[in-house]
């Protein structure tokens, strides 16, 4: 959205209350709490617009802190004239390119990500720009917290279509997708209407929404392996690797889980880690004679070195990993 420069504007802005100084953003990573004055979850909508959906969100949810981000003056300028009319304790705006968001929020400082109508910067070229490429979304992981979310809502279809082929090369996961949000009264129930949305939706227009949330952890470390890419993933691969054979039911595997990931992640530039499941990969696990779980093996050029039988104490398992890399 852009408006004609309205003149005067960036000083009005400078001035207002309702906009957090643009000089001060850097100080305010890891204390927006204090701004706010209380602990209350931290909401922020990235490119507001005019901000019509992220004020009713701030009327509706008096519970939760919300931040408005927008890059244009102008635009924002009928934000901050809306919140003089009536002011919200729980809502603030910051301009800028949210480019550096993580230079502002510090990690984990944020629950949910609201991005409503994003400009579609149509040009290859400029993919990177869009708000939910995977450039981005690598952002938002680091101010989301734990159990954080993403709100995506938009009328353009191609660009939903090529944000959700962003999420397999990303840390996310799609909890929701809908290609015609209006039609799901269970969705609409709490469906706060943005400005784009009224607009698009009134020329008849279906309105793609979708919800993201983190992937499981160890997942993201330790990449996964079956079949089809042992042979590249494993046995083709220039550094060591372990592989975790394991299986969703077994208890013990469940029990090493969170210690393969940690030493993945502690010797990652010594070791490379995957997972595999034997109940999904049976050949791979009846080659290397693999008949209980857990079973640790490392890998150096092409062949098992050394193997590992049942869970160990996290140091146990280091050192074997160190012995034998
Ligand atoms: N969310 C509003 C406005 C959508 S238009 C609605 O749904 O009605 C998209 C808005 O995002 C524009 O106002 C644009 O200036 C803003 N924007 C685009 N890229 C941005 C960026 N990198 N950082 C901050 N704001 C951005």
């Amino acid at each position: 959205m852009r408006l004609k420069n309205v003149p005067g504007c960036r000083e009005r802005i400078a001035e207002s209350e309702f906009v957090v100084p643009e000089d001060k953003l850097k100080e305010c990573k890891g204390h927006w709490s204090e701004v706010f004055g209380n602990d209350n979850d931290i909401h922020i909508e990235i490119g507001m617009g005019k901000g019509q959906f992220i004020y009713e969100m701030a009327a509706r949810n008096p519970g939760i802190n919300y931040i408005g981000v927008e890059k244009y003056s102008a635009v924002l300028l009928r934000a901050v004239q809306k919140m003089e009319e009536e002011p919200r304790d729980n809502l603030i705006f910051i301009r800028m390119d949210a480019e550096a968001i993580a230079e502002v929020f510090d990690e984990g400082e944020v629950g949910r990500i609201y991005l409503n109508f994003s400009d579609p910067w149509p040009k290859d070229r400029h993919a990177k720009r869009r708000l939910p490429s995977r450039e981005y979304l690598a952002r938002y992981d680091k101010i989301l917290k734990q159990g954080g979310r993403i709100e995506f809502k938009t009328d353009n279809r191609v660009l939903f279509d090529w944000a959700l082929e962003e999420l397999p090369e990303s840390a996310w996961k799609a909890d929701l997708v809908t290609f015609d949000l209006h039609s799901q009264e269970e969705l609409m129930a709490d469906n706060v209407m943005t400005e784009y949305e009224e607009k698009f939706s009134g020329l008849g227009k279906p309105i793609c929404k979708y919800i993201l949330t983190r992937k499981r952890k160890e997942l993201i470390m330790a990449q996964l392996v079956n079949t089809n890419d042992f042979e590249k993933e494993v046995l083709e691969c220039t550094t060591p690797v372990l592989v975790d054979f394991y299986a969703d039911w077994c208890g013990p595997c469940k029990m090493m889980s969170p210690v393969v990931d940690q030493l993945a992640e502690k010797l990652a530039d010594q070791i490379k880690v995957v997972k595999c499941n034997v109940d999904d990969s049976g050949a791979v696990a009846e080659k290397y004679n693999v008949m209980s779980i857990p079973n640790f093996f490392i890998f150096k050029d092409g062949k098992a070195v050394s193997s590992k039988l049942g869970a160990s104490s996290p140091a146990d398992f280091e050192q074997w990993i160190k012995e034998n890399i």
